[in-house]
């Protein structure tokens, strides 16, 4: 089989013109640019790597970024005052808090400190809540940024078996949620680290989502001929012929599996650059107040 690779970057490069010319539009009429505001606590280099990316793409499409920069030893009470401050912020129309966090912080008891119609990544239980109930809220960035993927790229889901390897509460749970309402009409089967027989269930599907973080664990031999992959894992391996050292390497071999599937997102530049276009379109919205009028 012909394998053709979903191009989530140059997806991802038509929707940051589209915001961008959005933005433009907002300051010709006099409104001030979208203000998205991230906190980092701590200096976890993946997620140095992270932010340093979300502010350069909102300086790209003309939003206002600011970051928060706290010691690793910040305490919880002090990083919920600066929750508590984004909260009433007018200038800020959205903010995240970088994940993870000190080991020290509860993640649930701050993200639930985060006023949800500011909640542009869409962790807060009232975001998730209404979206379980298919109402109006922020969507979490990577699943949302998988499906807009998939329906710019003409993948229809209608009806077809999606079959998602992965059941964290920011890919693979909103992701099965997403693709079975009414919107998508999807029918899904969440798969996780208990799942028995993984390979028949994965045989079965017209496409497959892996977000596991295991490099290379999706094999041809899991796959039916023409299934759809989406490959949401980003694993750093060791690589001696890169100048790094290491290269990035989905969940899925993707080597093994071309020829036997008919479409694949490539790791690097399938679900990664659509993830952080998400969070741009949501704090887009959060400035327009679409979602929460
Ligand atoms: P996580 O680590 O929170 O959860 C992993 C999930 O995989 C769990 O539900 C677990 O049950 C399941 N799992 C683990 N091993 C399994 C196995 N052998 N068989 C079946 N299920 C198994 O995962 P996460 O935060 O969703 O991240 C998953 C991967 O996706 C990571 O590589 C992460 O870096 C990547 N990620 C990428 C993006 C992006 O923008 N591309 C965004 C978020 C996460």
């Amino acid at each position: 089989m012909n394998t053709k690779d979903i191009d989530g970057k140059s997806i991802a490069a038509t929707i940051k013109k589209e915001i961008a010319a959005e933005v433009a539009a907002m300051i010709d009429s006099g409104q001030k640019a979208p203000h998205l505001a991230a906190i980092l606590v701590g200096h976890d280099p993946a997620s140095e790597s992270y932010v340093a990316s979300k502010e350069r793409v909102c300086h790209e499409v003309g939003m206002t970024s600011t970051l928060y920069r706290l010691p690793e030893t910040t305490k919880e009470s002090e990083l919920a005052e600066v929750i508590r401050f984004l909260n009433q912020d007018e200038e800020v129309d959205g903010f995240i808090v970088q994940l993870p966090l000190p080991e020290h912080i509860d993640p649930d008891r701050i993200i639930a400190l985060i006023a949800p119609e500011k909640d542009v990544d869409g962790f807060h239980p009232v975001n998730i809540g209404r979206l379980q109930l298919g109402q109006s809220c922020f969507m979490p960035a990577t699943p949302h940024g998988i499906v807009e993927m998939l329906k710019r790229s003409n993948i229809e889901l209608a009806g077809k078996h999606c079959v998602i390897i992965g059941r964290s509460n920011i890919v693979g749970t909103p992701l099965a949620v997403m693709l079975s309402r009414r919107q998508i009409n999807a029918t899904v089967t969440l798969c996780h680290s208990k799942t028995a027989n993984l390979n028949q269930i994965t045989r079965q599907a017209d496409v497959l989502f892996v977000a596991i973080g295991q490099a290379g664990f999706v094999k041809k031999d899991m796959l039916k001929e023409g299934t759809v992959v989406v490959d949401v894992g980003i694993n750093r391996v060791d690589d001696p012929s890169s100048p790094k050292g290491y290269r990035m390497a989905g969940d899925v071999d993707y080597l093994d599996v071309i020829g036997t599937v008919s479409r694949i997102t490539p790791v690097p530049g399938g679900v990664g650059p659509m993830t952080i276009v998400s969070l741009l379109q949501n704090t887009l919205a959060a400035a327009k107040k679409t979602v929460y009028p």
